[in-house]
C-alpha cells in the first residue's frame, strides 16, 4: 500500500477494508487431515458453496482453504453490482438453444433476490440497496448499441427491461452527454466486504473448518496438497477464479485480468443534488471498455474500469497495487461523467483479477470419475453469479453422492462446459493488450466522429479475444 501526494490510498487490498477492517487471519491448516468436501479458495463461490453444501447437509465434513484470508480476492475487491448478467449467456443460446439460455437468465434473475434473502436471514448487513442496474450511453454508437442490447434482453425474459431518452434518462442522474440509458430491476448495490466477511462468519458458525494463510499448491482426485499437509477428501472444488494460474498444471486455464476502481471522498449535499442519482442504481456505461460505479452507503462514488488488464505470464496481484496512470484515467472518467465533481479528491485506488476463460463462459463442473469440480470464469459478472454456481455445485456433489437427484440447476447450459485453454505467451500478452488497445481506440474513435455505427475496430477485437 502506498499514498500519493495528492493523498491517494493506493492498494491495501481494496477500499472496501479498509473501510471495513482487514480480518483477524484464521488458524492455517496444521497437517494431514480428511473431510467430506474440500474447497479451494474463499472467495463468495467457495463460502456460498461450503454453505449450500452444510444446509443441505449439517453432518457433512467441509473445509475451506484459502491462501491468504476470505475475501482478497476478487470477492473482496469488486464494484459491488449484485445484478442478473451472466458471462457467456449468448454463447449458451447457440450452444444449447435459446430455451436453455433464457432458463439460465432466468435463475440469474432469481438469484440476486436469493443473495439479498440469505443475506439478511444470516444477519449480514452488507449495506444493500435494491435500485437495479442503469446503463448509459454517451454517444450516439454507444446509443446504437444499448437499443440493440436492449432488445436482446427482452428477448431473454427481462420484460421488466425500461429503456429511457436523454430526458428521462437526466430526471435520474446527472451523466454529462448522456443520450440515453437502459434500467433493469434485476440488481442491487452492496458493500462486498461485508458480505465475505458475513459469509465467512456465517460458514464457520455452521461447523464449516476454514483454515486461512494455507495456499494450495497442487489439487489431485481425492487430494488438496498444501505446505502444511493434505487434505483428503473424495470432492475437491477448485473455487480459485483469477488465481487459478498459480496452481499447478492450471497455468493457462483462466486467463487472470486486472480490474482497478478508485473511491472518492465522501460528496457534499450540493454535490449530489448536482448529481442527482437518488434510486442508488449501479450505473455503468456501452463504451466497449466499459465503466461500472456505485453510490456507497456512506455518500462516495466508487468507479472501475479496465486500467492495464494483464500482466505477463498470468501474473497476478501486488495486494491490490494498481498502476498511477490507472488511477488517473479513471479519475479523468469520473469528471467527464461527473464535470461538478472536478475538485473531488480520489480517496483510494486499488485491484483485482478476473478469470478469463478462452471463451468468456463461465462455467460450473463436477468431473464423476475424478470427485474434481470447479465454478468460475465469470468475466467481470460474480457477485451474483457465484451464488447461483455455488448452488449448482453443492446440487452436483449431492447428485454424485448419491444424497439428491438431478435438479433445474444441474441442468443448466453451463454445467459441464468445457473449452480450450490460452495460448502460451507471448500470445497471451500480446492477444489481451492488443484488445484493449483497440477497444480503446474504438471508444476514442465513436466520440470523434458522433456517428451510430459502431466502429469496425471492435468488432476486431471481438474476434481477436474469441468473445464471438
Ligand atoms: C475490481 C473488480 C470489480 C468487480 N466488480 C464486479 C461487480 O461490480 N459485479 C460483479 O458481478 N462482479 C464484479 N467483479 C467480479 C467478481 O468480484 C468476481 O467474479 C467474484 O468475486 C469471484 O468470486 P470467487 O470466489 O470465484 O473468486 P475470488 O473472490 O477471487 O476468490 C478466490 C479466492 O481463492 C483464493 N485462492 C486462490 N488461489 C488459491 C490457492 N492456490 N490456495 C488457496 N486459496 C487460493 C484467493 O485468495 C481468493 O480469496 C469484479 C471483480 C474485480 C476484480
Amino acid at each position: 500500500m502506498s499514498t500519493s501526494a495528492d493523498g491517494v490510498v493506493n492498494g491495501g487490498i481494496s477500499f472496501w477494508f479498509a473501510d471495513d477492517g482487514l480480518p483477524a487471519v484464521r488458524e492455517p491448516l496444521a497437517g494431514d487431515t480428511s473431510a467430506d468436501v474440500v474447497v479451494v479458495g474463499g472467495g463468495y463461490t467457495g463460502l456460498w458453496t461450503a454453505y449450500y453444501l452444510k444446509k443441505a447437509d449439517p453432518a457433512l465434513r467441509i473445509t475451506v482453504l484459502e491462501q491468504k484470508f476470505c475475501g482478497y480476492g476478487a470477492s473482496g475487491r469488486n464494484g459491488g453490482w449484485l445484478y442478473n448478467g451472466v458471462a457467456g449467456r449468448d454463447r449458451y443460446a447457440a450452444l444449447h438453444g435459446h430455451e436453455a439460455a433464457v432458463r439460465l437468465q432466468k435463475a440469474m434473475n432469481d438469484t440476486v433476490g436469493e443473495v439479498v434473502a440469505v443475506a439478511a436471514a444470516e444477519g449480514i448487513d452488507a449495506d444493500v440497496h435494491r435500485g437495479g442496474v442503469l446503463e448509459v450511453a454517451r454517444t450516439p454508437a454507444q446509443l446504437a448499441r444499448l437499443k440493440e442490447f436492449h432488445a436482446h434482453e427482452l428477448a431473454f425474459g427481462e420484460d421488466d427491461r425500461v429503456l429511457y431518452g436523454a430526458r428521462e434518462t437526466a430526471e435520474r442522474i446527472t451523466v454529462a452527454d448522456a443520450v440515453g440509458s437502459t434500467w433493469t430491476p434485476h440488481g442491487a448495490r452492496l458493500h462486498p466486504v461485508k458480505l465475505v466477511k458475513g459469509l465467512a462468519a456465517a460458514v464457520t458458525a455452521l461447523g464449516v473448518r476454514v483454515h486461512e494463510a494455507t495456499p494450495v499448491t497442487e489439487i489431485r482426485p481425492g487430494h488438496a496438497v498444501t505446505p502444511y499437509g493434505t487434505v483428503r477428501a473424495p470432492y475437491v472444488l477448485r473455487c480459485t477464479e483469477g488465481f487459478t494460474a498459480g496452481i499447478k498444471g492450471q497455468r493457462r486455464t483462466w486467463l487472470p485480468m486486472n480490474s482497478s476502481m478508485i473511491a472518492t471522498e465522501p460528496l457534499t449535499d450540493a454535490q449530489w443534488a448536482a448529481v442527482g442519482w437518488d434510486g442508488r442504481e449501479t450505473l455503468g456505461d456501452m463504451a466497449h471498455a466499459y465503466m461500472y460505479a456505485q453510490r456507497t452507503a456512506d455518500g462516495r462514488i466508487a468507479l472501475g474500469g479496465r486500467g492495464v488488464p494483464y500482466r505477463y505470464g498470468s501474473r497476478t496481484d501486488h495486494d491490490g497495487r494498481t498502476q498511477d496512470a490507472t488511477v488517473a484515467a479513471l479519475r479523468d472518467l469520473l469528471v467527464r461523467f461527473f464535470p461538478a465533481l472536478a475538485a473531488l479528491p480520489v480517496a483510494h485506488a486499488w485491484s483485482g483479477v478476473l478469470g478469463v476463460p478462452r471463451d468468456w463462459c463461465a462455467t460450473v463442473t463436477l468431473d464423476r470419475a475424478t470427485g474434481l469440480g470447479w465454478a468460475g470464469g465469470y468475466v467481470g459478472s460474480g457477485v451474483a453469479t457465484t451464488n447461483l454456481a455455488a448452488r449448482t455445485l453443492t446440487d452436483l456433489v449431492r447428485l454424485d453422492s448419491g444424497e439428491g437427484g438431478a435438479t433445474a440447476l444441474t441442468g443448466l447450459p453451463w454445467v459441464g462446459h468445457r473449452v480450450r485453454k490460452w495460448e502460451p505467451e507471448p500470445l497471451r500478452w500480446l492477444g489481451v493488450h492488443g484488445m484493449y488497445a483497440t477497444y480503446r481506440a474504438a471508444d476514442r474513435r465513436e466520440s470523434a466522429s458522433h456517428r451510430a455505427a459502431s466502429s469496425r475496430l471492435a468488432r476486431i477485437a471481438d474476434r481477436v479475444a474469441g468473445r464471438n
